[in-house]
């Protein structure tokens, strides 16, 4: 695995053009207000009426509508949700983008999954940074930079990665370390990491421990510290150290019983269905299964959000979280 810093990329690739960030959510107002304080030509593109226009100019930047910003740059960056990223190409980007412009998005979806068919007279390129927009901007505004990805979908230019690198250094993830990948490398374990384990397996887990309990007969609140509220804890220390971290920092019994347990709770069947989804992944089923759904409006996802809500552990969680005052309403 090659590490790209600072010293790998040239800023001036990116400071002799124009640079339109479409979208001001979490990852368009790092970009756009760390590429200015870069030295950068940008400006936020925005639709017409969004509240978040007020916010960008409240910030110092410059706001244009979509398209007017994609006929003004050299560079456009999509930072619209994934969702509509399509319509809004189609509309307001594509009829405005001309030969030897950068497109450029901070994931995959759409390109790999052939929703935004791109002019082949442009590059395409990634730069993804691996944290939310806030630690972005933090970062940044602290001297320092978050992980990145770049990847090249076309290569119209033949300077598509000098520009990624240069754009990573841009928004200050050159400073932390960068890393080269595929739009197809990058959708398949985004989605595989959010399913299997970071957004799916988890909440599972701590239902399915959860339910285990209280239908056992004990009280759901002492469920729900030990199988929901302590999860905290042991994730920050994964986070800080690493696996071993964690379990050197516990005691032995829960060190020993996690170690001869745990693989009798994600055993053959768990692993034979994250199989199973990484395979959905890969033949794009889950992404049709997704644009489908949003092309109905989304009534499975709306049922979905709707009977968690009424589930006993969102219910339970809502009053003891009130015993604690240090956590943010
Ligand atoms: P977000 O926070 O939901 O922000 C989206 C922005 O686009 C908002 O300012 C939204 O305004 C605006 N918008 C909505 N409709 C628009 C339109 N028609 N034209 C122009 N702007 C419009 O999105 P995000 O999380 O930053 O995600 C942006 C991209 O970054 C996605 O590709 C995502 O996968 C990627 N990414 C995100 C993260 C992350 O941690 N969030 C990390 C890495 C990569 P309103 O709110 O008013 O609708
Ligand atoms: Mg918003």
């Amino acid at each position: 695995m090659q590490l790209y810093y600072d010293k790998d990329a040239n800023l001036e690739l990116v400071k002799n053009k124009k640079v339109a960030i479409i979208g001001y959510g979490s990852q368009g107002h790092a970009h756009a207000l760390n590429l200015k304080e870069s030295g950068i030509d940008v400006v936020v593109g925005l639709n017409a009426g969004n509240e978040d226009i007020e916010k960008a100019k409240a910030a110092g930047l410059t706001v244009m509508l979509n398209e007017k910003a994609a006929e003004w740059a050299d560079i456009v960056m999509m930072l619209v949700p994934d969702t509509i990223q399509l319509m809004v190409f189609e509309n307001d980007i594509k009829p405005n983008l001309k030969a030897g412009n950068v497109l450029a998005f901070a994931h995959g979806f759409n390109i790999h999954y052939n929703q935004i068919i791109p002019p082949t007279d442009v590059d395409v390129i990634m730069i993804a940074p691996k944290s939310p927009g806030h630690l972005v901007r933090r970062q940044y505004q602290e001297g320092r930079g978050v992980p990145m990805l770049i990847a090249i979908y076309q290569n119209a230019s033949g300077k598509a990665k000098d520009i990624a690198l240069a754009y990573a250094k841009g928004i200050g993830g050159t400073k932390a370390g960068v890393i080269e990948t595929t739009f197809k490398e990058e959708t398949e374990t985004d989605l595989f990491g959010e399913q299997a384990v970071l957004c799916g397996g988890v909440t599972e887990l701590i239902r399915a421990g959860f339910n285990t309990l209280v239908n056992a007969g004990y009280q759901p609140e002492i469920a729900y510290f030990e199988c929901l509220h302590e999860l905290k804890l042991i994730v920050d220390l994964i986070y800080e150290g690493g696996l071993s971290w964690m379990y050197y920092s516990v005691s032995d019994t829960a060190e020993y019983g996690g170690l001869a347990k745990g693989p009798k709770v994600i055993g053959e069947e768990s692993k034979k269905a994250m199989q199973k989804l990484l395979e959905d992944i890969q033949t794009a089923a889950f992404a049709t299964e997704w644009i489908n759904e949003n092309q109905a409006r989304g009534p499975k996802f709306k049922a979905l959000r709707r009977l968690l809500q009424e589930d006993l552990i969102e219910d339970v969680g809502k009053k003891l979280r009130g015993m604690m005052s240090w956590i943010k309403k």
